[in-house]
């Protein structure tokens, strides 16, 4: 007789326990079914009711209004003076831009060279000076008009 209530209750128990594992895995997934809906259903909602694109307002930062330094651009043109060769210059007489036409000038460069030839070595080589263009102004004219833009003194 015990043995068969044991049996019963053994049973019983076993029934009790499958029923509930049933029960708690029934639970279990519809907790879980309806957590995962849940949170899906926010998930998506929250990216429905995103804004899709978010105007991003700056603030518009005002450009400050400095006083404006007007670099006061120079009309007078350095231009490269040419030297003893010639070259290109502005005419200020035609305004137009030529290749300079050269002539030798004797200036005081030539005389102070004849003047020291003439007392360090022998005088009548004083006059070797004149005939040397390295010893002589340049004087530059425009070709067009032959007015004279620059001279070129070397000294
Ligand atoms: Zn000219």
């Amino acid at each position: 007789m015990q043995e068969s209530s044991n049996k019963v209750t053994s049973k019983v128990s076993s029934l009790l326990s499958s029923l509930l594992s049933s029960l708690l895995s029934s639970l279990l997934s519809s907790l879980l079914s309806s957590l995962l809906s849940s949170l899906l259903s926010s998930l998506l909602s929250s990216l429905l009711s995103r804004p899709v694109v978010q105007p991003v307002i700056q603030p518009v930062v005002q450009p400050v209004v400095q006083p404006v330094v007007q670099t006061v651009s120079q009309m007078v043109v350095v231009q490269n003076l040419p030297k003893c060769v010639p070259g290109q210059m502005l005419c200020p007489y035609c305004h137009t831009n030529v290749v300079t036409k050269i002539e030798y000038k004797i200036g005081p460069y030539t005389w102070l060279v004849c003047g020291l030839l003439g007392v360090f070595l022998c005088w009548p080589c004083c006059f070797i000076p004149f005939c040397v263009n390295d010893c002589k102004d340049v004087e530059h004219s425009c070709p067009s008009c032959s007015g004279i833009i620059h001279v070129h003194r070397r000294m």
